[in-house]
């Protein structure tokens, strides 16, 4: 009733399209705002009868502040249209302070409306089974989304295709155990099928397949989360200062024709061809440098074995040098050797200062790995560059359009594997009463991962990644 008053609305508005209201304060009858008014019902034939939601959405072209602005009232009711499955009126206000805090009080003052707290709707939505965990997780991820790839990802999961597969999964369990149980009960009855077992293990068996071809992937999703490593390193003063500021579009890093001016590790977060990357600028790699210079080294080295993605860089008209054909030995030669194993790092050699190379004198490039020619001062080689390093990333990351969907928290990885670990104990040979425990261990881990059963921390650690809002 109070909300009809405030929206000056006899009835409640056509649901799920917009309206034009003047906002009215309920008791005093005073105008606050013209607003837009949405309402999405939820289930109940009778609107608002068992409570409703209320959020107010702040135009923020012309509000100087953020501010946490969503009311919600205790009590409510399952329903299928709207976000958290409940009856839900959104108003859509302008961003004017005076407006914004004239329509909280306004609301304020209708008994049982209270404010939301941080990610409530979504916890709702997910509470009444309108989102799955995993799903509530890419809605999270899609919020922080800064790149183009995270974004794609976010959205696949917000989709729901990790959940549709743990649950494609879990179906597979739930017949296999239904089996196993009823060989249990009726074990030497003659209404059973023959080779109901034999085909339960091998259902089984395929599943462990699937699982573990998931979890070997599963670096892959972490990375596009939080961002591949790629890592600048080289001889001094052969210019990784210069292309990590390139790449990063701002001056990060110390250029300087004075070799070892980078002594510590700069890292920054960029963008490259739509991937999340951490940029790092290392020291120049040298022996016979000062104690300070020494460790920034060390430290270069140990970054290096971190990385993902290894920029190794010389200077093109200083290839015969000391430090670059030590360069080439101790660090690009043992990457080269190792570049088919799959799991290792991936390397891009780069030559650059093509500049000062005269056309009639190409770099001497004496028996060297495959590489790519490259000028920081002119841009020439840039283009190859980032082509070069975006297959890379795609490698490390796992394409987020295509391919299957991919596990981005430690989190997915835990269950996957406590998943497999429970088949592993499914032995047919042996109890069948173990075999089935196994199954059910099993399921109960896939449907940790999706958020049936979920303990209450969980929640808590998922769901205050989020604003008040959502
Ligand atoms: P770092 O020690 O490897 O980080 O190298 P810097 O980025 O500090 O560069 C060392 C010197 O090489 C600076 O004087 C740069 O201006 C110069 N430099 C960097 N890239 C190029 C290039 O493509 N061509 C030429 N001619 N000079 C470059
Ligand atoms: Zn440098």
């Amino acid at each position: 009733l109070a909300l009809r008053s405030l929206t000056a609305l006899r009835e409640p508005p056509p649901a799920r399209s917009a309206c034009l209201r003047l906002l009215r304060h309920p008791c005093s009858g005073e105008p606050l705002d013209r607003s837009l008014v949405l309402w999405f019902p939820g289930e109940g034939s009778d609107p608002g009868a068992h409570g409703v939601c209320v959020r107010v959405s702040v135009n923020l072209h012309q509000s100087a502040r953020v501010l946490p602005i969503v009311l919600t009232m205790l009590f409510a009711i399952q329903g299928p249209q709207s976000f958290t499955g409940e009856d839900c009126m959104e108003l859509h206000v302008h961003g004017g302070p005076a407006v914004v805090s004239g329509v909280l009080q306004a609301l304020g003052s209708v008994p049982g409306l209270r404010p939301a707290k941080a990610g409530e709707f979504t916890r709702r939505a997910f509470a009444h089974g309108k989102l799955s965990l995993t799903e509530v997780e890419g809605l999270a991820d899609l919020i922080h989304a800064e790149t183009e790839a995270q974004r794609r990802q976010a959205l696949r999961q917000l989709d729901g295709e990790l959940s549709q597969l743990c649950q494609g999964w879990a179906k597979t369990l739930t017949k296999a155990l239904a089996h196993v149980e009823a060989y249990i009960d009726f074990g030497e009855d003659d209404n059973l099928e023959e080779g109901v077992l034999e085909q339960v293990d091998r259902d089984v068996r395929a599943l462990e397949v699937a699982l573990s071809s998931h979890l070997r992937d599963a670096r892959r999703g972490q990375r596009l989360r939080s961002g591949a490593n790629v890592v600048v390193a080289g001889p001094p003063n052969a210019g990784k200062s210069s292309l990590v500021n390139l790449l990063s579009q701002k001056p990060v890093s110390i250029v300087s024709p004075e070799p070892g001016t980078t002594r510590d590790i700069l890292e920054t977060p960029v963008d490259l061809a739509g991937f999340p990357v951490l940029l790092s600028d290392t020291a120049g790699l040298r022996e016979g440098a000062g104690a300070v210079e020494q460790e920034g080294v060390r430290r270069a080295r140990q970054r290096l074995e971190q990385a993902d993605i290894i920029l190794g860089m010389l200077d093109a008209s200083d290839l015969a040098s000391s430090s670059s054909c030590s360069f080439l030995d101790t660090v690009v030669a043992p990457l080269v050797a190792q570049s088919h194993d799959s799991g290792r790092q991936r390397l891009l050699l780069l030559l650059n200062k093509s500049d000062l190379l005269s056309a009639n004198a190409p770099a001497s490039s004496t028996a060297l790995p495959p590489h790519l020619l490259l000028s920081c001062h002119t841009g020439a080689g840039m283009d190859a560059l980032l082509q070069a390093l975006k297959t890379e990333l795609a490698a490390v990351c796992g394409d987020p359009s295509t391919g299957p969907p991919l596990l981005t928290r430690a989190r997915h990885q835990y269950h996957l594997q406590g998943c497999l670990d429970a088949l592993g104990r499914f032995q047919l040979t042996t109890d069948l009463a173990l075999a089935a425990e196994a199954l059910r261990q099993a399921r109960r881990q896939l449907s940790h991962l999706t958020g049936g059963g979920g303990t209450e921390e969980i929640l808590d650690l998922i769901f205050q990644d989020f604003c008040v809002g959502k």
